[in-house]
């Protein structure tokens, strides 16, 4: 039986997937919590250990001792795991991302130099440390910029500004943004870019011995112009013209090979206008919440499945059936505690819709980007065209209604 050790957050959205796939490929699955086993709720299993994944090498040194038999694969679940899971690998000699490839692509800074330094589009861009007030805006950039968190997600920490009022108090939010999700953010700074212009897409990829294989090319047909970027609809397969869709695919095989990643899911992320390709990010993790579901059709088994095979050494499936699919992220209308959804009966039953799922809990706390760090809920839906696809996810969520109690803002910094 093969064994692949998890590195699974409590707070993760991909948890229930990912067991479920080593279930079904019947994997013996080792868990890693970066949290209180007793706390992690319903998981049928117990984490062998609770280390902090933040604190990649004094986590992998308690882990050291703890491991028994080795396992045939490390994986994270998400973001928060990829350090570890790249020291473990070079540690226990599986193949898996180096710690260096992993850190240039978690660091939207280090990121940025590699991609200008090999002449890949790349915004101008510059660091803004902890401790200047930014009384002007930095001489390389021109208005409108984006001002940026190091290493968060989910557009957590991410806001435009038009005006160098606008730059001085995002700069300000996103400092305090940073400093209540990142335990470095006062080494790390933030920084500002200039804002690309451009339709927004991501590609699911998985990457074997540095060989780039497209899962799938997403487009997000809502425009993301800011002054925040909650993220909303993604459709696949893209409506992109095919030579764009190569463009894409050969900016992201490149950064990869520049960055080093080699092995295992990537989620990408970029821009495209008539200048070509911009890459906004890569991640060494697949895509996030529960998005991954609206790829299954597609791939023939879940993405779970998938990442696990490759890690594995398992057969890979050949691609699935034809149609399009697609998810919406569903938008967090206010910041406040979520009392209550009506309309889930009429969202689900819309034609092409396939599921309506509010993640968030009732009596949650919830906000939109740049503060929020979590989900409303999703919807799915499948259908002949992407347009169609489209079409159906606008309808559902028409039809749902959010109860929302206001609450006292949770961001001081702003004031
Ligand atoms: P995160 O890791 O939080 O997803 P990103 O760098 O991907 O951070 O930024 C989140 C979103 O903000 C992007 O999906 C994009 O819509 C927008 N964005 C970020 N940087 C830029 C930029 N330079 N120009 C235009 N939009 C941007
Ligand atoms: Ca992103």
């Amino acid at each position: 039986m093969k064994r692949v050790l998890l590195l699974l957050p409590t707070a993760s959205y991909r948890n229930a997937d990912f067991l479920a796939a080593a279930k079904q490929l019947d994997v013996e699955v080792i868990g890693v919590a970066n949290h209180c086993h007793q706390l992690a709720p319903g998981w049928g299993m117990s984490p062998i250990q609770s280390v902090p994944f933040d604190q990649p090498v004094a986590a992998l040194k308690q882990l050291r001792t703890a491991l028994g038999r080795k396992p045939d694969a490390v994986l994270a679940v998400d973001d928060s795991g990829l350090d570890l899971a790249a020291l473990l690998c070079e540690y226990l000699y599986l193949p898996g991302n180096a710690p260096e490839a992993v850190r240039q692509t978690r660091d939207k800074l280090a990121f940025r130099n590699l991609l200008r330094a090999d002449g890949l589009p790349c915004p101008e861009f510059c660091h803004v440390d902890s401790d200047t007030e930014p009384a002007l805006l930095p001489p390389t950039l021109r208005l409108p910029v984006v001002v940026k968190a190091r290493r968060l997600g989910a557009s957590r920490g991410v806001i435009r500004a038009d005006s160098l009022d606008e730059y001085r108090q995002a700069v300000r939010w996103v400092r305090g943004i940073q400093a209540r999700a990142d335990r470095d953010a006062t080494e790390l700074g933030i920084i500002a870019e200039s804002f690309i212009p451009g339709s927004e897409h991501a590609l699911e990829g998985l990457l074997q011995r540095g060989q780039l294989r497209v899962l799938a090319l997403i487009d997000k047909p809502d425009p993301l112009d800011g002054p925040y970027f909650e993220e909303t609809l993604y459709v696949t397969p893209s409506r992109l013209a095919p030579a764009t869709q190569e463009a894409i695919a050969q900016a992201v095989q490149r950064a990869c090979i520049l960055a080093g990643l080699e092995s295992g899911p990537i989620h990408a992320e970029m821009r495209v206008n008539a200048e070509g390709v911009w890459l906004l990010e890569i991640a060494a993790r697949s895509i996030g919440g529960l998005c991954g579901r609206m790829l299954r059709p597609a791939l023939g088994m879940s993405l779970e499945e998938l990442i696990l095979r490759a890690a594995l050494n398992l057969p890979l499936p050949e691609p699935g059936s034809a149609g399009a699919n697609g998810v919406m992220m569903i938008p967090i209308p206010q910041q406040g505690i979520l009392q209550g959804v009506r309309g889930l009966e009429d969202a689900a039953a819309v034609a092409g819709v396939t599921a309506v799922q509010i993640t968030a809990a009732t009596g949650q706390l919830i906000a939109p980007p740049p503060e929020g760090a979590s989900y409303l809920g999703f919807i799915f839906a499948r259908g002949a065209t992407p347009a169609a696809v489209e079409a159906s996810l606008r309808e559902a969520h028409r039809r749902l209604e959010f109860d929302i109690q206001a609450a006292v803002a949770v961001n001081e910094a702003r004031a």
